[in-house]
């Protein structure tokens, strides 16, 4: 690892907290990003511009990709969808050019780290066995970040419509709870504007009333 690659490394994990093999996914796939985001387009990359990260989980990893590239939520430059699958997604600001990066299937089994954290899990595991998971953990995480990245991940390059300036959501106010909730997320529950927590609260409530 070249000792820019490690600095950024270490902030990542300062960021997470731990390192972990998630954490290392979603170093790597940003590192794969890194290196072709000059290329993605006609124009030279404008890192002041900068990217939207789309992240397809919630796991450590994002941890990472938040960390590289200060994607955050509050910038609007970090994107979630839950779909649980460890894919991320990198679009350049300026062009909508970006790259896709998926772990591939099946890249992250070892049959003897699962059965250790099942068992760490259960409160089951012997000081040694805990000692050896993560010995392991951290090996897989280091493995991950010196093996080529081809060998984990595949990727490619997309084209993404980006949302054009900043998004108006005007408030409404929740008939249920009087909290103010933005328009685009607002449903009507009786007749009335009930926001998301409200709704669930009231879905909850017919499904007792109807047991
Ligand atoms: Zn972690
Ligand atoms: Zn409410």
């Amino acid at each position: 690892m070249d000792e820019q690659v490690k600095m950024d490394w270490e902030r990542c994990v300062a960021f997470h907290g731990h390192v972990c093999p998630g954490l290392a996914i979603g170093f790597v796939a940003a590192q794969i990003a890194l290196k072709m985001l000059p290329d993605l387009g006609d124009e030279p990359y404008d890192s002041k511009r900068g990217i939207v990260s789309i992240v397809q989980n919630d796991a450590c990893g994002v941890d990472a990709v938040q960390a590289l590239f200060s994607s955050t939520f509050g910038k609007g430059n970090l994107m979630f969808k839950d779909h649980g699958k460890h894919v991320f997604s990198f679009i350049r600001r300026q062009d909508g050019h970006g790259v896709r990066v998926a772990l591939k299937y099946g890249a992250m089994d070892n049959e003897r780290h699962q059965a250790l954290r099942v068992k760490l899990m259960e409160g089951a595991a012997t000081t040694a066995e805990s000692e050896e998971f993560y010995k392991l953990h951290e090996e897989i995480s280091i493995h991950l970040l010196e093996a080529p990245p081809e060998e984990h991940f595949e990727w490619r390059k997309i084209s993404f419509e980006l949302p054009k300036g900043p998004k108006l959501n005007p408030t409404v106010q929740c008939a249920f709870c009087g909290e103010g909730v933005m328009e685009q997320r607002a449903r009507v529950r009786d007749g009335r504007i009930a926001c998301p927590e409200c709704v669930e609260k009231y879905e909850s409530r017919v499904l007792v009333l109807n047991k």
